[in-house]
């Protein structure tokens, strides 16, 4: 007997493979069927889709999630980069560990209205101890797939880089804490719920030592690498004065250009930089809100998957893009796609490749999530299609889903669990939860009611 079988919908089950009038089975956590109309296994649960569309949960590959907290912080949005950076480091060097586990469930709880449902995420500022422990438990909380990252910085003011001293560690704590959390979160079996990734923040704000040894433990325990590169042109003028080189050279030089590693952005490098990433087999971050907010430029991504490169999809931190709706990322990935190459340049079915399987495969996950052939993780979104801004799309839903609408996730399904159900976060006391969440970003803030 299977837990859950969704009939009657459009299910995209992997790229390429779509069922109109279709069905899917679910049984402990996993797909374990699918099929045509009429043809349907029995369950404990049946829901009709109603001729939804279903798809496999979009990816988020990069965020910072507790930048919730200090959203479209009137000061600085319209500074550059380094501005926006220089100016939030003190509000978040008051971050403790209830801030940051409200922050996750908020922000972990938004990602799944938005059709989300495994997200990484790259904390980098650790003023107090066990932050990224808040964070797991959050996502344990909500039943949430998710990969933290250990971020890093140890290059402060003093030593030429943005933070101030009070956010940086030094290096030997900051790996010490790293191998902590491997050992202590990090679940390398298959359908594991929590993985755990090293990621020093940037090259500019971490030293050459770090990235070496940072590298040297990942491999050691097999876990993934990431971090930012080649967001800003700041940052290429800040390569060449520090280390004397590009950043993708120096990338190269400290030995992260391996299979292992995602990085964020990748806006700026060469023809031929991009050329030896995409065959080192490090897999690109695209952040097209982020980007387009910044307003420097955005990744090529058809060109970087044309090189084979892993490309997947990142909201980026939700005070920079100031919002974390995977949909809504794939919908501007697309726009973008085709406001650079033309009408023929992407589809809504590559866009939808980007967030699930591009994603899966910067995350060394391909072979369990990202699709929904039988065996996967039972990982899916049924998504409206009879709205009002959908009235009229009947001839492809897929081109639908992203050219009008939903924007927001019908049902949000992650392990075999409903996440989001007819339209709605299943969390218990999401209001509680918000008003908390608000309190602690007024404190952080210096607002007061
Ligand atoms: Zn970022």
């Amino acid at each position: 007997m299977n837990d859950l079988v969704i009939r009657n919908g459009h299910v995209v089950v992997d790229t390429g493979i779509e069922l109109a009038g279709g069905w899917i089975a679910v049984s402990e956590g996993r797909v374990s069927a699918y099929g045509a109309a009429g043809t349907e296994p029995p369950a404990t649960r049946v829901v009709d889709a109603d001729g939804r569309l279903v798809t496999p949960g979009l990816i988020n590959t990069h965020h910072h999630i507790y930048q919730n907290l200090t959203r479209s912080y009137a000061p600085v949005v319209n500074g550059t980069l380094f501005e926006w950076l220089t100016h939030l480091y003190p509000i978040w060097a008051r971050l403790d560990e209830e801030d940051i586990h409200l922050s996750t469930a908020v922000g972990l709880i938004e990602l799944a209205m938005g059709g989300c449902t495994t997200s990484a995420d790259h904390m980098y500022v650790h003023p107090r101890p066990n932050l990224i422990d808040a964070q797991v438990a959050a996502a344990r909380e909500l039943g949430f797939r998710f990969l933290p990252t250990r971020g890093s910085m140890t290059r402060s003011i003093e030593d030429g880089g943005l933070p101030p001293a009070v956010v940086v560690q030094d290096a030997d704590a900051i790996l010490a804490d790293s191998e902590r959390l491997i050992r202590s979160y990090h679940d390398p079996s298959p359908g594991a719920m929590i993985r755990i990734g090293l990621a020093p923040c940037s090259p500019f704000s971490v030293t050459e030592d770090l990235m070496r040894r940072t590298a040297e433990l990942a491999e050691q325990h097999d876990v993934r690498l990431h971090s930012h590169l080649a967001e800003d042109l700041d940052e290429d003028a800040f390569c060449a004065e520090t280390y004397g080189c590009r950043p993708v050279e120096y990338l190269e030089r400290v030995g992260w250009a391996t299979p292992r590693s995602w990085v964020a952005h990748f806006i700026y490098p060469s023809s031929d930089e991009q050329e030896r990433l995409a065959r080192a087999g490090v897999g690109v971050a695209h952040c097209p809100s982020s980007n387009m907010l910044i307003g420097g430029g955005t990744a090529p991504v058809m060109r970087l998957r044309e090189l084979g490169m892993p490309v997947g999809l990142g909201c980026d931190g939700s005070a920079s893009t100031d919002h974390a709706s995977l949909w809504l990322e794939t919908r501007t990935a697309l726009l973008l796609g085709r406001y650079r190459g033309g009408p023929t340049a992407m589809t809504a079915r590559d866009a939808l490749d980007v967030a699930t399987r591009g994603g899966a495969r910067c995350l060394g996950w391909e072979d369990e999530i990202g699709h929904l052939r039988v065996g996967a993780c039972a990982d899916l979104v049924v998504w409206e299609t009879s709205a009002v801004a959908l009235a009229g799309a009947v001839t492809d839903p897929v081109e639908a889903w992203l050219r009008c609408a939903p924007s927001t996730a019908f049902h949000t399904i992650i392990n075999g669990r409903f996440v989001v159900e007819d339209g709605q976060p299943t969390a218990p006391a999401l209001e509680g939860l918000l008003r908390a969440h608000d309190r602690r970003a007024r404190r952080l803030q210096g607002v007061l009611r």
